[in-house]
C-alpha cells in the first residue's frame, strides 16, 4: 500500500499543512510529485483539488483515518504542478526537505502595499521632453536626466522602476508634477493602458557570428528541438544582442522567457536595454523587492500580463504558463549558487526546469565555468562561440603585466607601478576615464602590532578587523565595531600600524598623486544605501569623474565607453583564497576587468599588477585566452579530483560549543570509514573551516570526493540519519553542499 502527501493551496504560507491520502491500486505506479488529484476533504468529504508533494510506503496515522484519493485531474498540466515537480527534483538532488524546496520554488502569498502600485506618466509633448532633457543636461541634474531618458523610451515608468532601477526619489519628479508635466497614477490605471511606445530601439545589424547563432538556434527551436546551449563570447562580443533576438522570436511565437542575470550586474544600463527593446512586456525582480511585490510580479507572469521576467537566481521560478526559453547570462557567476537549503545551483535547476516545461536554455559567458564548458565539449550542451568585439572599431584592450617584485627591487614602493602611473597621466591629459580595480578579499586594512605581531581580531569571528577612515575597526563578517585602540590589546605596546591597502586608502593616495582628477569610489561601504550603487555608476557613466576606484562590483557588465584604462592593482590577491575555484574566479575577474577597457573606438589599455606574473590565470587573462586557461585548470582539477572531474560533497558542521563540533567531526570521519563505499571515496579532513569561528559559532569541515553523484547523495542521506542518533546532535548543525 502506498500513500501520498497532498497540499491543497500551494501559495499558502502554511505549506507544512500536508494531508495524507491512500493511493488507489490502479494509480500506485503512475502517480508522482506535482500531479493534481481530487481528494475528499473535511467533514462532508467534499471533493476538492490538491497537489501531490510526496509519495511514501507507510502512513503516519492509523489506516482507518486515512481517506483515499478519488482520482487524478487530467488535462493540461498546471504551472503549480510543474513547480511542485521541480521542488521534488530539488529535494532529491540537493538533499533538502520538501518543505524547504517548496518554499524556495513557490512564492508566498502576501498583501502588496499600496505605494508599489503607483506609476509615473509623462504628460507633456515630445518637444517639451526634449527641452527638459537639455535643461537637465546643462544643469547636471543627473537623477532627473535618468527619469527623462526613461520617458523618452516609454510613456509610463512604474514606481518600482523609478525608485529601484533608476534609483530615484520623489524629489526628482515632484517639481515636474507641480508643473503638470508628470502624473503619479495608481496601478489600476496602469494595468489596462492603451500603451504608446515612444521610441522603440532598432535592433543592431548582426555580424556573421551572431547571425549564425541566432539562425541555428531558431532553426532547431522551430524543429521542436529543446536543450541547452552555451554561448562562449568574449566581453563585448554581442551576446546580449543575441539573447534579445532569440527572446524576441520566442515571445513572438506565443511563449514566455525568463532571463537570469547576477544581481550585481542588474544595473540601470542593462535593464534599460531590455525596456527599450521589449517595453511593457518586461518585468524585473531583484532582492530588494518585498515578498509581496515579488508575489505580485509572479502573479502578473502567471496571468500572462508580461512575457519576459528578468532577475537574479530566484527569478527562475517565475510561473509562466507557457515558458519557451530560459537565458542565463554570466553563467559562471558564483551568485547562481544558493547558500541556504536547498543549496541549489541555478544552472542545474534551470536545465531541469527547462526540461519540465519543454523549453530551451541558453547559457552565456565570456569566461564559462569549467563545469559548463566541459559539458559543452562532451556534447551535453550545444557550443556557440563569439570571437570578436561586436561594435565597429571596438578592439580588445592592450594588456601589460607588471611584476610588482621587480618594481619594489627597483625602489618603487608606491601602489602604482611606473607603467600604470604613466598611462594614468596620459589618459587624464586626454580627458579619458580610468578604472582602478581592487580585489577586496584578503586585502582589507587590518591593524597589527609591530611589537608582538598580533593583528587585532574580531572577538566573535576568526578574522582581522578592518580599519575605516572614521577611526573605527569593523568586522566584515558580523558587523562588530570598536574604536581604534591606543594600545595593543595583547601586549600593551603603542606601536600599532595598518597593513594592506583598502579602497579608501587607494582613493587617498590617488588624490595625492593626481590632485586635479575627480575621483569616485565604489565598494560595500559607499553602496550600503538602497541606491548608492546606481548613483555612483550613473555619475561615472555621465562623465562626472575621471577615475572610478572599486571592488568586484565595478567590473560586472557595465559599459563605460570613455574608459580607456583599467588598472588592476594587485591581481593575485584572489589566487590565495581558500577555495579550489580561486584560479577560475581570478581568471574570470581579471578577464571581466580587462574587458571594461576600450569598449569604444579609443584604444584601451589594461595594466595588471601582480606578484605572480607567471601564473597561468594571469597569463591567460592578459591574453584573453580562455582555451589555454581551461586546459591548465582542468589538468589541475583532474590531478586533485576536484569538480568537474569529480563531485565534491562538503560537510560543514557548526556549533556554539567547540567540543560538540569536534566530536561531530571525529564521529563523521569514523562513520565514513565504516561504510562499504569507503574504498571508492576520497575523504579530506576533518579540519577547521577557513574561517573557524564566525559570530561565536565554531565551524569544522570535511570533504568527500567521488565521481558518481548518486553515491555521494546516498551516503549523505545515511549520514544524516546516523548523526541524528548521536548525543551531541542537538548542539551541532550539519550542512551539506554538493558541487
Ligand atoms: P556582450 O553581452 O557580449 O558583452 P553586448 O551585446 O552588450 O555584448 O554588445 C556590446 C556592444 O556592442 C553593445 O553596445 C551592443 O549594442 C553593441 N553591438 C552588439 N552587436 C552589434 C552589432 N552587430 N553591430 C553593432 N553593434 C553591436
Ligand atoms: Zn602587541
Ligand atoms: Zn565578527
Amino acid at each position: 500500500m502506498k500513500f501520498a502527501d497532498v497540499i491543497v493551496d500551494i501559495s499558502h504560507e502554511k505549506l507544512d499543512k500536508i494531508f495524507q491520502y491512500r493511493i488507489p491500486a490502479h494509480l500506485e505506479d503512475s502517480l508522482s510529485a506535482g500531479d493534481q488529484v481530487l481528494i475528499p476533504f473535511g467533514k462532508g468529504n467534499r471533493n476538492i483539488k490538491g497537489y501531490v508533494v510526496g509519495i511514501r510506503d507507510h502512513a503516519d496515522y492509523p489506516l482507518e483515518k486515512i481517506k483515499e484519493i478519488v482520482g487524478v485531474v487530467t488535462g493540461s498540466v498546471s504551472v503549480e504542478s510543474r513547480l511542485i515537480a521541480l521542488a521534488w527534483w530539488m529535494k532529491e538532488h540537493y538533499g533538502s526537505t520538501m518543505n524547504q524546496a517548496l518554499k524556495t520554488v513557490v512564492p508566498v502569498k502576501k498583501q502588496v502595499k499600496g505605494i508599489e502600485k503607483k506609476t509615473l506618466r509623462f504628460l507633456g509633448t515630445g518637444e517639451e521632453l526634449k527641452q527638459l532633457q537639455e535643461e537637465a543636461e546643462r544643469r547636471h541634474y543627473a537623477a532627473r536626466a535618468r527619469l527623462l531618458l526613461a520617458f523618452s523610451k516609454t510613456e509610463r515608468v512604474s514606481w518600482e522602476t523609478a525608485t529601484h532601477t533608476l534609483a530615484l526619489t520623489p524629489s526628482t519628479w515632484e517639481p515636474l508634477v507641480k508643473k503638470g508635466l508628470v502624473a503619479v497614477e495608481t496601478m489600476g490605471v496602469y494595468r489596462n493602458p492603451i500603451h504608446v511606445e515612444r521610441q522603440q530601439e532598432q535592433p543592431v545589424v548582426f555580424n556573421e557570428e551572431q547571425r549564425q547563432i541566432v539562425e541555428d538556434f531558431w532553426t532547431r527551436y522551430q524543429a521542436g528541438e529543446r536543450g541547452t546551449s552555451l554561448i562562449y563570447g568574449i566581453t563585448g562580443s554581442g551576446k546580449t544582442e543575441v539573447y534579445m533576438e532569440c527572446m524576441d522570436r520566442v515571445i513572438k511565437s506565443g511563449k514566455q522567457v525568463t532571463l537570469l542575470i547576477p544581481e550585481i550586474a542588474l544595473t540601470y544600463q542593462t535593464v534599460m536595454r531590455f525596456y527599450r527593446r521589449f517595453g511593457d512586456k518586461v518585468s524585473i525582480i531583484n532582492s530588494r523587492l518585498s515578498a509581496g511585490e515579488r508575489y505580485d510580479q509572479f502573479e502578473r507572469a502567471k496571468r500572462g500580463e508580461i512575457q519576459i521576467m528578468i532577475g537574479p537566481r530566484s527569478a527562475l521560478f517565475t510561473p509562466f504558463p507557457n515558458l519557451g526559453l530560459i537565458v542565463m547570462d554570466e553563467e559562471h557567476e558564483s551568485a547562481y549558487k544558493s547558500e541556504t537549503a536547498p543549496r541549489y545551483h541555478a544552472r542545474e535547476t534551470a536545465v531541469q526546469w527547462a526540461k519540465i516545461n519543454h523549453a530551451s536554455l541558453i547559457l552565456g559567458s565570456a569566461t564559462p565555468s569549467l563545469t559548463a564548458y566541459t559539458r559543452a565539449l562532451q556534447g551535453q550542451y550545444h557550443l556557440y562561440k563569439l570571437t570578436r568585439r561586436a561594435k565597429a572599431n571596438s578592439q580588445l584592450a592592450r594588456v601589460q603585466i607588471v611584476d610588482l617584485r621587480a618594481e619594489l627591487m627597483e625602489g618603487n614602493k608606491s601602489i602604482f607601478s611606473r607603467t600604470l602611473r604613466e598611462l594614468m597621466e596620459e589618459k587624464l591629459a586626454r580627458g579619458e576615464q580610468i578604472i582602478l580595480f581592487m580585489n577586496r578579499r584578503g586585502y582589507s586594512n587590518f591593524i597589527s602590532c609591530r611589537s608582538c605581531g598580533e593583528a587585532i581580531k574580531c572577538p566573535h569571528c576568526d578574522v582581522s578587523l578592518t580599519y575605516h577612515r572614521d577611526g573605527r575597526l569593523k568586522c566584515h563578517y558580523c558587523g562588530y565595531q570598536m574604536e581604534m585602540p591606543k594600545l595593543c590589546p595583547k601586549c600593551g605596546s603603542t606601536y600599532l600600524a595598518g597593513f594592506g591597502t583598502g579602497t579608501q586608502k587607494i582613493e587617498e593616495y590617488t588624490k595625492k598623486i593626481f590632485p586635479d582628477a575627480r575621483i569616485l569610489r565604489m565598494d560595500l561601504d559607499t553602496t550600503s544605501g538602497k541606491t548608492g550603487h546606481e548613483e555612483i555608476l550613473a555619475a561615472f557613466h555621465e562623465g562626472q569623474a575621471d577615475i572610478l576606484i572599486g571592488t568586484q562590483m565595478i567590473v560586472k557588465g557595465h559599459d563605460f565607453p570613455r574608459v580607456t584604462l583599467v588598472g588592476i592593482l594587485a591581481a593575485d590577491v584572489s589566487l590565495h583564497a581558500p577555495d579550489y575555484r580561486c584560479s577560475e574566479n581570478t581568471f574570470a575577474l581579471l578577464t571581466q576587468a580587462a574587458g571594461r577597457a576600450g569598449r569604444d573606438a579609443a584604444a584601451g589599455d589594461v595594466v595588471i599588477q601582480t606578484y605572480q606574473p607567471e601564473h597561468y590565470s594571469i597569463q591567460a587573462a592578459a591574453n584573453q585566452d580562455y582555451e589555454y586557461f581551461y586546459q591548465k585548470e582542468m589538468a589541475y582539477r583532474r590531478m586533485l579530483h576536484y569538480p568537474p572531474s569529480c563531485t565534491l560533497l562538503t560537510v560543514l558542521m557548526t556549533s556554539e560549543c567547540e567540543e560538540a563540533v569536534t566530536d561531530a567531526a571525529n564521529w563523521t570521519e569514523r562513520w565514513l570509514w565504516a561504510q562499504t563505499e569507503v574504498s571508492r571515496l576520497q575523504i579530506v579532513g576533518p579540519a577547521e573551516a577557513p574561517v573557524y569561528k564566525i559570530n561565536d559559532i565554531y565551524r569544522k569541515i570535511l570533504y568527500l570526493k567521488q565521481e558518481n553523484y548518486d553515491i555521494l547523495l546516498q551516503i549523505k542521506e545515511r549520514m544524516e540519519i546516523a548523526a541524528g542518533a548521536m548525543p551531541w546532535f542537538a548542539k551541532v548543525s550539519f550542512l551539506f553542499d554538493f558541487s
